[in-house]
C-alpha cells in the first residue's frame, strides 16, 4: 500500500489489524509475516523519515552509499534468518576485515596468528601461536577475558598484550568502563582468534552486504499489498496504555500492537531512564580513491574516536576520486532530547529497571514488545530479525 509522510486525513487505526511501531528490522518482519501469512492489514508507525530503522543507509552528496547510523554488516549462523531475509535481496561476498591500529601498526582484529607475528616478530610470534593453539586448539574463538585466566606466564604475556593493546583503550572510549567492569558477554562478541580466519566474523556461514543497499532490502519486504507505512509520526501522539488495553487515538484498539521501540520512553521515564550509549558520527568526504586497505580500522590504542569505516571498502561502490569515510565517538546518551540509543548497557541494574517496565505491558494481551530497543538487548540484525520471526510464529499460530 505504500510509503507515505504522516498520517493520512481521517486516519482509522481501527480499520487496521495490526498497528507496528518501527519501521526497523523488528517492525518489519512482523509486518510482512504477519500481512503475508495472516491476510492482516499493517500500518507501520515511524518517526524518523526513512524505513530500515538504523541500519538505513543512502547517498551521500558524493554520490557514495553510506550507512547513516554506523557501519552495518550482515553476519549470521541462524538459516532460517538467512532464508528469510534472502527472500528481500541479494547479498555480496563481502567478507568484513577489521585492523586494529597499535601504535601505528595495523595487526587484524580478532587478534590471530599473523596479528601475534606483528606483535611478537615471527619467531616469537610463531612460538606463542603454538602455546594458544596447545592450550585451546586450533580454529578456536578465545574470549580475551578467559585467556586471562591462563597461568602460564607466556599466554599471561600475550593475554597482557591483547588486554593493553586491543581492549582496554577502547572498551573505555566505547563504554566508558575496563573491560572488567562490562558484562563478559560484550568481550566475548570479539574473541581472540587461534587460526589464520582474518574475518572480523571467522567461520560465520553467512556474511556479505546487501547486493543493492540495506533500504532496497526493506523497501522490497515493506512491498506489500497489506502494508501501509506512515513516516515522520511519532507513535506517542497515538498511543496510551490502559489498564490491560490499549489506546490507539483515544479509542480502545482491538487489533495486535507491536512495538520496538524504548520501552521506558513510552512511559516517559516515569521509572527513570534506561541508560544507553550513543554515538557521534562524523562524516567526511575524502578527494581520493582509497583511503585504508579495509571497512573499519579500530583506533585501539590512540585518538578518542573508536573506529574509521570507509564505505567503499565494504560496499565494493566505485565512485572515481572520492571516498567517504566514518569515525565514531561514543558518549553516555541523554535520554528524552531526540538523541539515538545506540548500547544497551548490560548491567544487573539496567535490565531490573528494564523488567521493570516490562512487567507493566505484560497482561496487555495485545501489546508485544521486540528488537533491540524495547528488549533492551544487544543485538545484532540477525538476533532481532530471529525474535521478530519467532513473535510473529506465535501470533500467526493464536491467529
Ligand atoms: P531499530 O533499527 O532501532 O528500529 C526501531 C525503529 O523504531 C526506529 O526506526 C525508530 O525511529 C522507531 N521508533 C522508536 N520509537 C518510536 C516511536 N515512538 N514512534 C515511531 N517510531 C519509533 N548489527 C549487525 O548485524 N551488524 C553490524 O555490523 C551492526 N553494526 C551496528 C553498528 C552500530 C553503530 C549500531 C548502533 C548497531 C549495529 N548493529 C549491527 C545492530 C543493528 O543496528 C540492530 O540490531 C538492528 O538495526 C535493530 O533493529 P530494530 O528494528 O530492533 O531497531
Ligand atoms: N572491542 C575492543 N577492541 C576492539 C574491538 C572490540 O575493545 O578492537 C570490545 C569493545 O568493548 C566493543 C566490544 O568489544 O564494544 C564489542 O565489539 P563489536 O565490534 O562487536 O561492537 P559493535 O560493532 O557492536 O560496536
Amino acid at each position: 500500500m505504500g510509503i507515505t509522510k504522516g498520517l493520512p486525513e481521517g486516519f482509522n487505526p481501527q480499520s487496521y489489524d495490526v498497528i507496528v511501531v518501527g519501521a526497523g528490522f523488528a517492525g518489519a518482519v512482523c509486518a510482512r509475516r504477519l500481512a503475508e501469512a495472516c491476510g492482516d492489514k499493517v500500518a507501520i508507525i515511524e518517526r524518523r523519515d526513512h524505513i530500515a530503522g538504523n541500519a538505513y543507509d543512502c547517498l551521500d552528496d558524493a554520490g557514495v552509499l553510506i550507512h547513516k547510523y554506523g557501519p552495518h554488516i550482515y553476519h549470521t549462523q541462524s538459516e532460517r534468518v538467512h532464508e528469510y531475509l534472502s527472500r528481500f535481496t541479494e547479498w555480496t561476498d563481502y567478507n568484513h576485515k577489521v585492523l586494529a591500529n597499535i601504535h601505528g601498526t595495523l595487526m587484524p582484529v580478532p587478534f590471530n596468528h599473523q596479528s601475534l607475528k606483528l606483535a611478537f616478530g615471527d619467531e616469537k610470534g610463531e612460538h606463542l601461536y603454538q602455546k594458544l593453539v596447545a592450550a585451546f586448539g586450533e580454529d578456536k574463538k578465545v574470549p580475551i577475558m578467559e585467556l586471562r585466566e591462563k597461568n602460564d606466564p607466556e599466554l599471561a604475556e600475550v593475554a597482557d598484550y591483547v588486554y593493553e593493546n586491543v581492549f582496554l583503550h577502547y572498551t573505555m572510549k566505547q563504554w566508558g568502563k575496563t573491560p572488567d567492569q562490562i558484562d563478559p558477554s560484550v568481550m566475548g562478541r570479539v574473541p581472540v582468534f587461534v587460526g589464520d580466519d582474518d574475518r572480523y566474523f571467522p567461520k560465520a556461514p553467512h556474511q556479505g552486504m546487501p547486493a543493492v543497499s540495506y533500504t532496497d532490502l526493506f523497501e522490497h519486504m515493506l512491498d506489500h499489498d497489506l502494508i501501509s507505512v506512515f513516516l515522520d509520526v511519532d507513535a506517542r501522539d497515538l498511543l496510551s496504555l490502559g489498564d490491560g488495553h490499549v489506546n490507539v487515538c483515544g479509542q480502545p484498539y482491538g487489533g495486535e500492537v507491536i512495538y520496538t521501540g524504548a520501552l521506558d520512553e513510552l512511559f516517559g521515564f516515569d521509572l527513570g531512564a534506561l541508560p544507553y550509549r550513543t554515538v557521534d558520527m562524523v562524516f567526511e568526504t575524502l578527494d581520493e580513491d582509497q583511503f585504508q586497505p579495509v571497512g573499519t580500522v579500530n583506533y585501539t590504542v590512540s585518538e578518542n574516536f573508536t573506529r574509521i569505516t570507509e564505505f567503499k571498502n565494504m560496499t565494493g561502490q566505485v565512485v572515481p576520486g572520492k571516498t567517504t569515510i566514518l569515525r565514531e565517538y561514543s558518549r553516555t546518551y541523554l535520554p528524552g532530547v531526540g538523541e539515538t540509543p545506540y548500547y544497551v548497557i548490560n548491567e544487573p541494574q539496567n535490565i531490573e529497571l528494564y523488567k521493570r517496565y516490562k512487567a507493566r505491558v505484560e497482561d496487555i494481551l495485545n501489546f508485544h514488545v521486540v528488537g533491540r530497543l524495547a528488549e533492551y538487548r544487544y543485538y545484532d540484525m540477525d538476533g532481532v530479525t530471529a525474535s521478530a520471526l519467532e513473535l510473529s510464529d506465535d501470533l500467526i499460530s493464536n491467529h
